[in-house]
Order: structure tokens, then C-alpha cells, then sequence
């Protein structure tokens, strides 16, 4: 009996023991909780100065609102695209379709005049003339197709780009006015610039073309620099031997004709004779008029008999050229 009480005992003390123990442990862990609350406030709370911060803020904004700006921007852009095509489209529907209606009055005004049998027999006559003039036009007509062929080639290179002065067939030209191309959005002075050959009627060739409706001026244009110069009227009226008394230097070469295409080249030397323009000047008798006129002979050399040129010719004038060229 005494055996057992003390072994109750013991075991009561055990179970007390282990009650104190367990109570222990759960105070320990409490306070763990306790501090685990407390770190992740402190956190928050950290987060929440940065976030209050002012610097922080005004960068986040900024960065946001330029985000919003480009995509803005953007969209505007975009939108204008839209718009433009939309308008071109337009237009050219509205071509195509005046185009078609067009056509089909035209149609309708033909039946209509087919129907009466007169209109009908006279087109079939013609058609049948039509017909038989292109056959035979150069079956028959050997005269017919030469001159058809000469009034061809009679239009050769003969229309002047108005940009770089180059000589055209007619089917490379285009035909303007300043009205029109200034209606295509190019500025008067850049139309000035270009054009270099004033005339009424601007012809432009497809180079020229293609740059300017670009708004370039084109690399081979007049205006470049690349125009000759006006000869001034005291040097335009100087005859064949007046020219060669007040040149520096007199070419002597022999020019003919080559083979059956008739282009004329050179054959043989070319010599360059250098003249004294002021002794050939001052040589000119030296009281004139105006209407004086001397004969004068150029020899090629002084053992021959006849002279390479022998003109008539007015000291006034080449006066007046060599004062012009000094
Ligand atoms: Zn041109």
C-alpha cells in the first residue's frame, strides 16, 4: 500500500513536472509570435516611409507619365496615317468610279445612236475605210510611208529640259506650268531655282522630274552652276577673223568627215599658235569711225601664197570685244 502511494506520487510529481514544462514551452512560443508581429510591423512600416518618400514618388510619376506621353504620341501619329490614306483613297475612288460611270454614258449614248440605221451603216463604211487605209497604207504608198517617216525623224531631240537643258524626244517630256507645280506643294523659290530656262511652259525630263516632286534640285541642274555663260552682245557680233585677232591662241586643225555617218572628227595634228593680242591690237590703224572697216589677210604661213582667211573687218569692234574681255 505505502508502495503504491509514493509511486502515485512520483508519478503526480512526473505529471506536475511535465505540466510546468509544457506551460514553459508555450510561454517561449508565444513570445516568438509576439516578435514575429512585431518584425513584419517594422517591415511594413519601412515600406510605407519609402513609399512617402517624396524623391521615390516624383520619379515613379514622372517615369509614368512620360510612358503615357510616348504612347500618346503614338497613337496621335498613328491616327494622322490613318487619316491621310483614308483621304487618298478617297480620291481615287472617286476617280475610279467617275471613270467607270463615264464610260458607261458614253456606251449608253452609243447604243442608243446604233439603233438608228443610218449612224449604224455609216460607222461600218468607217470602220471599213479605217480598215483598208492602215492595209494599205504601206502596200501601196511608197510615198505615203516615207514622208510618214521623215515627219517622224524631223521630231528629233528637240524639247529642252526648262531644270538641266537637256535635248528630249517628245515622250520623255512632261509639260508644266508654275500654277501646277505649285499646287503640288513646291515652294516659289525652289521653283525659281530650278527652273532655269524661264518659259511659259516648263518641260521637264523624267530625272528632273523625279527630284523635284521630291523637293531635291536635281545634281545635273542648270542652276548648279553648270549653265554656260551668256555671250554678251560686243563678242556675238565678231566675224571669223575678228575672233581670231583677239584670241590668245589660234588652233590650226584638220577637221573631216568620217565614214558614211558624216560625224565630223579630227585627223592628224593639232598645233596652237599663241598671239600677242596686244600687239595685234595695237597694230589696227588707230583713228576710226565707227563704220571703218579694214581688209585683212590671216596666212597660215607667210610663204604661201594664198591667205587661210581674208576678211573685212571693223577695228571699233574688236576694240570694244578686248576692252570687254580685260
Ligand atoms: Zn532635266
Amino acid at each position: 500500500m505505502a508502495k503504491r502511494m509514493r509511486e502515485r506520487r512520483t508519478d503526480d510529481e512526473f505529471r506536475s513536472t511535465d505540466n510546468r514544462r509544457r506551460a514553459n514551452s508555450h510561454k517561449i512560443e508565444r513570445k516568438n509570435n509576439e516578435l514575429k508581429t512585431d518584425k513584419n510591423k517594422r517591415r511594413a512600416e519601412v515600406l510605407r516611409t519609402e513609399r512617402h518618400n517624396e524623391g521615390f514618388k516624383a520619379q515613379e510619376n514622372e517615369r509614368r507619365a512620360n510612358a503615357h506621353k510616348i504612347e500618346r504620341e503614338n497613337k496621335e501619329f498613328r491616327k494622322e496615317e490613318n487619316e491621310g490614306r483614308a483621304e487618298a483613297l478617297r480620291v481615287e475612288r472617286q476617280n475610279e468610279e467617275f471613270r467607270a460611270q463615264d464610260n458607261e454614258r458614253r456606251l449608253k449614248s452609243l447604243k442608243v445612236k446604233r439603233e438608228e440605221e443610218d449612224y449604224k451603216e455609216e460607222e461600218r463604211r468607217g470602220n471599213a475605210l479605217r480598215l483598208h487605209n492602215t492595209r494599205d497604207k504601206y502596200r501601196n504608198n511608197f510615198d505615203a510611208m516615207k514622208s510618214n517617216y521623215e515627219s517622224k525623224i524631223k521630231e528629233g531631240l528637240t524639247h529642252i529640259c526648262s531644270c538641266c537643258g537637256g535635248l528630249w524626244f517628245a515622250y520623255s517630256i512632261r509639260e508644266y506650268t508654275v500654277e501646277m507645280l505649285a499646287k503640288k506643294g513646291l515652294k516659289k523659290e525652289f521653283i525659281d531655282t530650278v527652273c532655269y530656262l524661264k518659259h511659259e511652259i516648263i518641260e521637264l525630263c523624267t530625272t528632273c522630274r523625279k527630284h523635284i516632286m521630291s523637293n531635291k534640285i536635281p545634281n545635273i541642274a542648270l542652276s548648279n552652276g553648270l549653265a554656260f555663260y551668256k555671250i554678251p552682245d560686243c563678242l556675238k557680233i565678231l566675224t571669223e577673223l575678228e575672233e581670231r585677232l583677239i584670241s590668245p591662241r589660234i588652233p590650226f586643225m584638220v577637221i573631216r568627215t568620217l565614214g558614211f555617218s558624216k560625224q565630223f572628227g579630227l585627223k592628224g595634228n593639232l598645233v596652237n599658235v599663241p598671239m600677242n593680242v596686244d600687239t595685234n591690237v595695237s597694230i589696227l590703224p588707230r583713228s576710226f569711225r565707227d563704220t571703218y572697216t579694214i581688209q585683212l589677210k590671216l596666212m597660215r604661213q607667210m610663204k604661201n601664197k594664198n591667205a587661210f582667211i581674208y576678211e573685212t573687218i571693223r577695228p571699233k569692234v574688236v576694240h570694244t570685244a578686248v576692252k570687254y574681255l580685260k
